[in-house]
């Protein structure tokens, strides 16, 4: 499917996402896990991010577990210049997430993203330090102006509802979690739960990591049929129905400018409630509770 640049900018900013604070997010951003660790496709990867930002897709997500802090360099080096029009996130790791340590962390990612704030700091996964310790060193972190918002990632609902019963747990801003076609297990319950509450989700992996999280998923024959009737290839097919809520940001990772210009255009389908059904039959939601898909 061929979209000018400009065709999917517009598209992006008509149908945003809108965290509790009012601030409005694209549907699609970008995610970097595995970006940095080659020196030989540095310059591809700031290329594919940067095009990515241009085209709207400017929220960036990193973690100072990717590379040990080498993909937050490169994010670094790639928003140079452009920094006030991206919506950067970046990840501590749980360990790291206690009263102290978590304000070391934040210094550390910013120095290697050079900038002064995060715009949207998130827990990981959880790890034995305490949530409400966590949650403490983010609300310092927000007054000190390192990060403007804080979330989290892998969160199922029983910890969701812990958080939420925290002092300041309620301000939460986002969570992020697995989900593609082939594992939709958040919608019987987190999904419905954070929806009553207006916290958005960020959806990782929404490529299934381009088809190999599941066998099968992107040759399957409804997939292909549909995808190919909207004029898309599966992967994109993927992402157009990750992103069919409006409370729904994916953050598919693509280290070259090709697979970002694919990426971009699956914004442009609006999937029909027919195609939909046809996708639920493939790949039904499920009927049951089911315990957090992760990586
Ligand atoms: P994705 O589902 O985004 O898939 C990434 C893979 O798809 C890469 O191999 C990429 O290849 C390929 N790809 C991208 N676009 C295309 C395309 N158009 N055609 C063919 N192949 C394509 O998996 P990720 O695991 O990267 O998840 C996305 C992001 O989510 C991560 O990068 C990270 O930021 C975040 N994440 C968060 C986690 C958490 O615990 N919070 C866990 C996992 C991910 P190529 O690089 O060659 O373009």
């Amino acid at each position: 499917m061929v979209l000018s640049k400009e065709a999917i900018r517009q598209k992006l900013a008509e149908q945003p996402v809108q965290l509790q604070d009012g601030t409005r997010l694209p549907k699609l951003g970008q995610g970097t896990w595995f970006i940095g660790n080659h020196p030989d496709k540095r310059q591809e990867e700031i290329r594919a991010l940067r095009t990515g930002i241009e085209l709207g897709m400017r929220l960036v997500d990193t973690a100072e577990m990717y590379g040990e802090g080498r993909a937050e360099s490169l994010v670094g080096e790639a928003v140079q210049g452009i920094r006030d029009e991206v919506f950067l996130v970046s990840k501590v790791y749980p360990h790291h997430a206690d009263r102290k340590q978590i304000i070391r962390s934040c210094e550390n990612s910013l120095k290697r993203l050079q900038t002064d704030r995060l715009d949207l700091y998130l827990l990981h996964w959880r790890g034995s330090v305490p949530l409400s310790e966590t949650v403490e060193g983010m609300e310092r972190l927000v007054e000190q102006g390192k990060i403007l918002r804080w979330g989290v990632s892998n969160l199922d609902t029983k910890d969701m509802k812990e958080l939420f019963g925290l002092p300041e747990g309620a301000r939460c801003a986002v969570n992020q979690v697995l989900y593609h076609l082939g594992s939709r297990g958040i919608e019987f319950d987190l999904l419905p739960w954070q929806r009553e509450r207006c916290v958005p989700t960020m959806a990782y992996c929404p490529l299934a990591q381009a088809g190999s999280l599941q066998r099968g998923l992107t040759e399957h024959k409804t997939v292909k049929e549909i995808a190919r009737k909207y004029g898309l290839g599966p992967l994109q097919l993927l992402l157009a129905w990750c992103i069919r809520q409006d409370d729904i940001i994916a953050i598919p990772k693509a280290s070259s400018e090709a697979h970002v210009l694919e990426n971009a255009a699956a914004v442009s389908v609006r999937l029909s409630e027919e195609d939909l059904v046809l996708l639920d039959q493939a790949f039904p939601p499920p009927s049951r509770k089911v315990p957090l898909d992760i990586v």
